[in-house]
């Protein structure tokens, strides 16, 4: 998918710097003047714009390169620490049912599994960070000592293996982050906001937003100031209500003895199972399959 999009964006004139990473960014009143970017061979370059856009994910570089550079000036030094890590594995040796996807709650943390192909499952779970910690951020050992003090993951997962090395990031917030960090800087996907896991729609939040801000961009093409405010509204009007629901189902999960109730409750009713579907995610989008 990540390859049509990067072909599709060549084929209309897009210019794609290919093996390079923004390093730096220039500042000036409060506007971005150029990022510098630095090629896998070591050469450097500029990139000057009227109008930036973040969209490196999870980390944010271009915003938390300006919040350093506005740290340097106010002297200010709070950082920002990891609030859970996220673990994710192909497994062999699971037994899980093939078309289902099993959610795990558990203390510190909840995860899911779904079947993939050749007989592989997706493993993803998240933990507090000191949970990790605690485990010296072994996920083998975070699997056994934590994630099976949910007896459905003990049972499905007893003979599973990982196939390959964990693959593991920190998390530092979820939720709506800064969608405007300078006057010229506006951001998407998960750099504007993170949705939990749980949720499946990440990605689709990643293109949502993007068409939002190209149509915002395209309507108002000469005035970023009302760019940045359009765009601002639009996002909530859009986004708020989600972000809001989820927000609260990742506190209640982690809440001891509420998520086997509530898990109890919604057995119970084919209709609240859909609702809560419903709340997470793009009206358009609506009605996946609930079982
Ligand atoms: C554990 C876990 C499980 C998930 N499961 C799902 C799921 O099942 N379904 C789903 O839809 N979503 C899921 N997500 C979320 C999904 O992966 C993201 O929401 C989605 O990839 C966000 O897209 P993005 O384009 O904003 O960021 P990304 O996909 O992270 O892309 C950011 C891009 O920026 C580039 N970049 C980073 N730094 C620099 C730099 N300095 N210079 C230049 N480029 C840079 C990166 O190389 C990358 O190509 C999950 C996330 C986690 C953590």
């Amino acid at each position: 998918m990540d390859m049509r999009l990067l072909d599709h964006a060549k084929f209309i004139g897009v210019t794609v710097c290919e093996d390079s990473s923004v390093n730096a960014v220039t500042m000036s009143e409060g506007r971005i003047m150029n990022l510098t970017s630095r090629r896998g061979n070591g050469e450097k370059f500029e990139v000057a714009a009227d109008l930036f856009i973040d969209a490196t994910g999870r980390s944010r570089v271009l915003s938390k390169l300006i919040e350093k550079n506005e740290r340097r000036h106010d002297d200010h030094t709070a950082k920002n620490s990891s609030l859970f890590v996220g673990f994710k594995s192909h497994l062999k040796g699971a037994n899980a049912a093939k078309g289902t996807c099993e959610i795990y709650l558990f203390p510190g943390g909840y995860g899911g599994l779904s079947p993939i192909e050749v007989g592989l499952t997706n493993h993803c779970f998240l933990v507090r960070s000191a949970v990790a910690r605690e485990f010296g951020g072994d996920a083998n050992k975070i699997v056994e000592n934590v994630v099976f003090r949910n007896k459905r993951a003990a049972k499905t997962l007893m003979k599973a293996e990982p196939i390959r090395d964990w693959l593991a990031v920190s998390i530092d917030c979820f939720g709506m982050a800064d969608l405007n960090p300078a006057s010229n800087l506006l951001t998407v996907g998960d750099s504007a906001a993170f949705i939990d896991p749980f949720t499946g729609s990440g990605m689709l939040m990643a293109f949502e937003s993007s068409a939002l801000l190209a149509e915002t961009i395209f309507l108002n093409r000469d005035t970023q100031e009302i760019i940045a405010d359009s765009y601002h509204a639009k996002y909530r009007q859009r986004f708020a209500g989600r972000l809001r629901v989820c927000s609260v189902l990742r506190r209640a999960a982690l809440v001891p003895y509420l998520p086997g109730f509530a898990i109890s409750l919604l057995n119970l009713s084919k209709r609240s199972r859909e609702f809560l579907a419903d709340a997470t995610r793009s009206p358009k989008l609506r009605r996946p399959k609930v079982l």
